[in-house]
């Protein structure tokens, strides 16, 4: 275990100079409190979860205090935002405060969200509202323990800094942890600025740094791609199958490692709707939840361009054409396990979209309807489920057709709820949840953000005494309107 002064630092990417990266000293926010932190992103660094609990815990991610060997740096970066190119972006309220490797030898960049102004906040004031860094808290956390690849959060801390968004609002500030924040946008920033040798630069780091198995292949910037195309095709999987909705998929979003990245206005989705749009100010629906599979495509084809700086055009295309196969294949087979099913069959696809067409005809809540369907046996899970159905005939058409599928899996019903459960989380983070702490927050009162965190990072166990969150939405809870203002 370290000790929170500790730290060790290597601040590889400040390394890269100022063609990269500016220095800016953090403004802190005013009389700083804890509101939550994670103690398995702690883990990450070493770190006794006792140690949040001292106050220069708070002062340190509060901006006022920085550690001798930290390095605070905002990157700059461009990027396509709702498919328009935006040619200077960058961390206009966050900073690379440095690296820290941990005894395991893992670097983790600390980034400090909300950290006040720098060279690239254009027309913003450089803070983090406290509703927002406890949606991103939240959200990180909880997709690590899905099992979705994401940045990760360490902690949140709120203040008396007033800030102005729609109504006046307190500022705060959000740790987040990552392996690397290299966006997509980094690569276009100095493809479309005309800077052959930084981007060679930023490729080099990045290869040296996060994927040293492609220094050893024939071309390690096509083999860079393959490995980018593969791991967003997997990380996409993850998100149709377990209703997650990103909202901001501009390519200054997307990260380099193929991890969730950048929350805003995301949603899981409650009721299933393959057309949700969770962006209150995407107005033609680019980013709904069935177009991330077409847009993270697209993102990629835009990631492709500032390489052919170093790859034949041709090779890349390849590469990107293995996008929608990979990415279908991730996607059944998750799916295949979300409905207990133990080999794959020729109809599975079909037996899948017909039950989401169903769902989506019914607004059938889309995490209990799995979750209950692993609760008993086939036969008994699906009389109790078709009760939410309007449409009996089309139901008991498909409850047939999986009924039939599953007969072949003879493991028992004990095994086939275990494994069912293991993959079908019993809590998911309903945006009327986190709306919920965030208003006892906005009071002061941080048990109820505390207390949700503890349930979404253990999603697939059963948590007596904490079943109402894992109640669908009230009313007023359905159609809560997130933007990007935050
Ligand atoms: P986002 O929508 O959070 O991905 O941000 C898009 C761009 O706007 C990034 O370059 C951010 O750093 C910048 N940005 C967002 N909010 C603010 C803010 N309050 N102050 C300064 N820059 C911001
Ligand atoms: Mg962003």
């Amino acid at each position: 275990m370290k000790s929170l002064t500790d730290l060790t630092f290597d601040n590889r990417f400040a390394r890269l100079g100022d063609a990269f990266s500016t220095e800016v000293l953090p403004e802190p926010i005013a009389e700083p409190r804890l509101v939550v932190a994670s103690p398995a992103a702690m883990a990450l660094l070493d770190l006794d979860p006792a140690e949040a609990e001292c106050e220069e815990f708070a002062q340190l991610f509060a901006g006022h205090k920085l550690w001798h060997a930290a390095e605070p740096r905002a990157m700059v970066y461009s990027g396509h935002q709702f498919g328009v190119y935006n040619p200077r972006l960058g961390d206009g309220r966050g900073l690379l405060l440095g690296e820290v490797v941990n005894a395991a030898g893992e670097h983790w960049d600390l980034h400090l969200k909300g950290a006040g102004q720098t060279p690239y906040s254009r027309m913003g004031d450089g803070r983090a509202v406290l509703r927002s860094s406890i949606r991103e808290f939240l959200a990180s956390e909880h997709l690590h323990a899905l099992g979705i690849p994401t940045s990760r959060a360490l902690c949140v801390t709120a203040s008396n800094t007033p800030v102005w968004r729609e109504k006046k609002e307190s500022a705060a500030m959000l740790l987040r942890l990552a392996r690397s924040h290299v966006r997509f946008g980094h690569f276009e920033y100095f493809y479309y600025t005309r800077q052959p040798e930084q981007l060679k630069q930023l490729g080099e780091h990045v290869l040296h740094c996060h994927f040293p198995g492609c220094l050893e292949q024939e071309q390690p910037y096509l083999a860079l791609f393959r490995e980018v195309v593969e791991r967003n095709a997997a990380l996409i999987a993850h998100w149709q199958a377990y209703g997650f909705c990103h909202g901001v998929m501009n390519s200054d979003n997307m990260s380099i490692l193929g991890i969730t990245f950048d929350y805003g206005p995301y949603a899981f989705l409650d009721d299933f709707d393959a057309n949700h749009i969770c962006n209150h100010s995407d107005d033609s629906g680019r980013y709904s939840f069935s177009n991330q599979v077409p847009i993270a495509q697209w993102n990629l084809a835009a990631l492709g361009q500032a390489l052919t700086a170093f790859v034949e055009i041709e090779a890349l295309r390849e590469a990107l054409g293995l996008f929608l196969p990979l990415y279908q294949a991730h996607y059944l087979d998750l799916m295949r396990r979300r409905l207990g099913l133990t080999d794959a069959a020729e109809g599975d696809e079909a037996l899948i979209q017909r039950l989401l067409q169903l769902m989506q005809g019914s607004a059938v809540d889309y995490t209990n309807f799995f979750r209950a369907l692993g609760d008993s046996a086939p036969a008994q899970a699906l009389a109790r489920l078709r009760e939410d159905f309007v449409d009996l005939a089309g139901f008991d058409a498909w409850a047939a057709d999986y009924q039939a599928r599953c007969a072949a899996d003879d493991g028992g019903q004990e095994a086939r709820r275990a494994r069912m459960h293991g993959v079908n989380p019993k809590y998911i983070l309903r945006n009327y949840l986190a709306q919920q702490v965030i208003e006892a927050a906005e009071q002061g009162d941080y048990g109820p953000v505390r207390e949700l965190h503890a349930v979404l990072s253990r999603p697939f166990d059963e948590q007596p005494g904490m079943e109402r969150y894992a109640e669908r939405p009230p009313e007023w809870g359905k159609h809560l309107a997130i933007s990007c203002s935050s």
